[in-house]
């Protein structure tokens, strides 16, 4: 009974350390692992004792007679990573452990290591943690929003609950006692760089890749053209994209893109929004789902099906939730890719793509509204003179570049383009427009003019790599900064802040009256839950930052009354 990787797998690679036999790969220090779509346990090798399940922090992982439905093809996905070998022949057990920071040299110093964080999403608490793990050291979390954990809480799809699941080890490091929360307060506005530097030794910088690529095509901009991350970031309450005018209103939504943020939109925008409900996505995207006159979504690809962006974990997921389709035309492009295609992974995609529907059958076998992958379609212009009605695509040949001159339209009433995030300047660090990330060596921010670091300055995340990967590649890549900047603490490359501790408190006091710390976000995580419970829902996420704010402001009243009552509760027993 060997156990199984299943779809939600976030890669932060805990499962390799916890497992006593080595049997899950690619292990972090392994080549791949970087672009691995997931993690793969040997069902050989795999001696059943279950460490890797409760090191999981997605409960991606489970034995293979406790599967549902849905999951049974990842037991084939598991396995098929692994060569074959003669039966009974197992791989020798070795031992993995996790990589070990050295700690901070604080004895021969003043002050501990103190670091500021700025962003509060996967790279960002797993740098924080990593940084934790140390004596002597202090942490002070930086977020513009009034609630922590980034693409977590606004990215990641209602509907993959179990990927959100990995908040619980971020509410672990955020209730750290060395660990101080300055929520609602924006670096680059009420805080500088400099500032940061005068009162912590370092700052590492993991804000992730906020911007969309843009598609410089006619037509976009329109009434009804938009991106794909805006929506997730409306479907998920985000409170800077609650107002974002979503017209569902036309029976078709076209996505240009086919990564895993397209497979996501998708799904969500086909879903029964009575399954929705039991989730954490926003009451304005729910009330508009259930309005909704969508009766088909297509993902349009420029490229052909063995080139799809999204992972096979994601499309073994999707076509289990939803109802997929095919153009004949596209059915013939796949198996014409099966035929030529030799690499196992792009291979194991064209297989299930083989499996699609046919999309001329007239009605969705669930009932609901459908997808339809669509291939070799290039985005030339969005249709429409007031707002978006169709989008033309020039239709690719089969070889790279090649363009067949066939130009074909689709109807739409929303033209969503799902093409990638993009990384965005930080005021006083140098960037580079073309990659947009930060230049960087192995997460020490460096100067191009003269190749050499920008002490105290790190960067962690999308900033650092730009954005590909998953929740948990995270954790390797924060590590690998951690391990940079605590070296460079020991070697003395790090100046001593010059200001008291307290000093920031009343500095950010004074920038941003309305700072939330860790309590304010505990008292708003509690009143969101609670709005939930009533409906089954995880939690009834605040779209409006004025409502955390009260929330956080009435629990920092309280504050000194509970104190007080402690405090003499204290004196009594
Ligand atoms: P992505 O995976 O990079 O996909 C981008 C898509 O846009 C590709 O299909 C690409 O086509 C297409 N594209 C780029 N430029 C284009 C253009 N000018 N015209 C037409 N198409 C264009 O991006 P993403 O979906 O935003 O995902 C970002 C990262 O987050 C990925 O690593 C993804 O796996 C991860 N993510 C993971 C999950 C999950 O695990 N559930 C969910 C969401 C996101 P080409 O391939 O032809 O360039």
């Amino acid at each position: 009974m060997p156990h199984v990787i299943t779809q939600s797998c976030c890669n932060d690679g805990s499962c390799v350390f916890a497992c006593p036999v080595n049997c899950i790969h690619p292990t972090p220090d392994e080549p791949g692992y970087a672009t691995s779509e997931m993690l793969y346990i040997d069902p050989v090798a795999c001696v059943d004792c279950g460490a890797c399940v409760s090191a999981c922090p997605v409960g991606a992982i489970a034995p293979d007679s406790r599967l549902d439905t849905r999951q049974l093809p990842f037991v084939e996905i598991n396995a098929s990573f692994y060569p074959d070998r003669p039966a009974g022949v197992k791989l020798p057990p070795t031992s993995k452990l996790a990589p070990v920071i050295p700690a901070p040299e604080v004895h021969q110093r003043e002050k501990p290591l103190t670091v500021a964080i700025v962003g509060s999403g996967p790279a960002a608490m797993y740098a924080a943690d990593e940084l934790l793990i140390q004596p002597r050291v202090r942490v002070n979390v930086f977020e513009k929003l009034p609630t922590p954990y980034g693409l977590v809480r606004a990215g990641v799809a209602p509907d993959h609950q179990s990927a959100k699941r990995v908040t619980r080890l971020f509410d672990r490091v955020a209730g750290h006692r060395r660990l101080k929360f300055y929520l609602n307060v924006e670096v680059g506005k009420h805080l500088s760089h400099a500032d940061l530097l005068s009162h912590h030794h370092a700052v590492v910088y993991a804000v992730g890749a906020p911007d969309d690529r843009r598609l410089d095509i006619d037509g976009m901009g329109l009434p009804g053209t938009g991106t794909a991350t805006e929506l997730v970031a409306w479907i998920n309450g985000h409170p800077d994209f609650a107002d974002l005018p979503v017209d569902l209103s036309h029976e078709r939504v076209v996505i240009i893109g086919n990564g895993n943020v397209a497979l996501d939109v998708a799904r969500v925008l086909t879903a029964d929004p009575d399954d929705l409900a039991r989730t954490d996505i926003a009451d304005h995207a729910l009330r508009a789902l259930r309005k909704s006159a969508v009766r088909e979504v297509v993902i349009a690809a420029r490229r052909g099906p063995a080139h799809s962006a999204f992972t096979l974990p994601e499309l073994v997921g999707l076509t289990g939730s939803s109802d997929v389709v095919l153009d004949p035309v596209d059915r013939q492009r796949v198996l014409d890719d099966l035929a030529t295609v030799a690499d196992p992974l792009a291979r194991a995609k064209l297989e299930v793509l083989a499996t699609l529907g046919d999309a001329s059958a007239a009605t969705s076998g669930l009932g609901r509204p459908r997808i339809r992958l669509a291939y070799q379609l290039t985005p030339q212009r969005v249709l429409g003179d007031d707002r978006a009605s169709g989008v033309a695509f020039v239709v690719a040949g089969p070889g790279a570049g090649a363009g067949t001159g066939e130009v074909r339209t689709l109807d739409a009433g929303l033209v969503l383009t799902s093409i990638g995030y993009r990384g965005k300047p930080i005021r006083d660090l140098p960037f580079d427009e073309d990659a947009a990330v930060v230049p960087n060596d192995g997460g020490r921010v460096i100067d191009p003019a003269t190749g050499r670091p920008v002490v105290g300055a790190y960067v962690a995340g999308w900033i650092k790599r730009g954005p590909t990967g998953f929740i948990g590649t995270n954790k390797s890549c924060s590590l690998q900064t951690v391990q940079a900047l605590v070296a460079d603490f020991n070697a003395g490359k790090l100046s001593d802040p010059q200001a008291k501790p307290l000093a920031l408190d009343r500095l950010v006091q004074h920038r941003q009256p309305d700072v939330v710390d860790s309590t304010g976000w505990r008292a708003i995580d509690a009143a969101e839950i609670a709005r939930g419970i009533g409906d089954g829902r995880p939690r009834n996420k605040f779209t409006n930052v004025a409502d955390m704010l009260a929330i956080a402001a009435a629990e920092r009243q309280t504050q000194p009354l509970r104190r007080r009552l402690a405090a003499r509760l204290r004196e009594l027993v």
